[in-house]
């Protein structure tokens, strides 16, 4: 037995055919399939090849399968006890979004005075959709990694890879185009809020959430208070956009944004 086959045989047990027939490969099948599927055949043949529920260093499918399959074989597959495969991304999609969140926001910092590290902010949006009820691994992976794409160096193909085409999707739909000038972004902001797909809606408003706290408590250094109330109002004809879909998550927005609003004015009270 080849080495290359031992490791490939490690990694793939289950594959789906065009019809959805749900098929598992004993080790020897899969090695066999394995090398003969190798690239153009396993494409064509199947509609999706999917891998063992555990985790799945990409570099070293790439020896076997081209991108396009290798994009596909992600864990969170698992097995149901009728042997049908269900795709069931759970905590180590979390931990994972995590863990690529902090590696990639780790030289990053918030802009508020305490200048926190930058990743506070992701868990505290993540954290804001669980405290809603809000449960899909997916989503929440998304809203750990919404803003990667904006502010560091990775690409929406690198979440593809990592994660799979739905949380790439969801971190696109709330990135803004950075080529573009600041106020005009903050405009396509409010324009394509109503557009966006309900999960990328709940991600935003948690997001405006936890920017309109930190307007309230820790503004950035050298914001004016006019800067601040433009800010928050502006979070508010973008949240609009975005209602409709979790009524707790729109009170807590309210509960946030009434409170930076009582906060401003205080210190306007006290400044002007
Ligand atoms: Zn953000």
């Amino acid at each position: 037995m080849d080495k290359t086959a031992t490791h490939l045989s490690d990694y793939m047990h289950w594959f789906v055919d065009e019809r959805g027939r749900h098929w598992k490969l004993g080790p020897l099948c899969c090695i066999t399939k394995g090398v003969q599927f190798k690239n153009s055949v396993l494409k064509r043949k199947y509609t999706f090849f999917v891998g063992t529920v555990g985790s799945v260093p990409a570099d070293r499918l790439q020896e076997f399968f081209d991108e396009s399959v290798v994009s596909w074989i992600r864990p969170g597959w698992e097995c149901d006890e009728d042997e049908r495969m269900t795709y069931r991304p759970g905590l180590s999609l979390l931990f994972r979004a995590l863990r690529f969140a902090a590696d990639h926001h780790r030289d990053g910092r918030r802009k508020g005075v305490d200048a926190s590290p930058y990743i506070n902010h992701p868990i505290a949006v993540a954290s804001e959709l669980v405290s809603v009820s809000v449960e899909d691994p997916e989503v929440l992976a998304a809203a750990l990694l919404h803003d990667t794409v904006e502010d560091t160096c990775a690409t929406p193909e690198d979440l593809e890879r990592e994660f799979g085409p739905r949380v790439r999707e969801l971190v696109e739909a709330v990135t803004d185009d950075k080529s573009l000038p600041s106020h005009e972004r903050k405009r396509l902001q409010v324009e394509h809020a109503p557009g966006l797909e309900p999960d990328a809606k709940l991600i935003k408003i948690a997001d405006k959430i936890c920017n309109v706290f930190d307007v309230g408590h820790a503004p950035a250094e050298g914001w004016s208070l006019e800067r601040r109330r433009e800010y928050v109002d502006w979070t508010e004809r973008v949240v609009a956009g975005c209602r409709g879909i979790n009524s707790e998550l729109e009170a807590r927005y309210d509960d946030v944004l009434r409170d930076a609003r009582a906060r401003v004015d205080a210190e306007t009270g006290g400044d002007e």
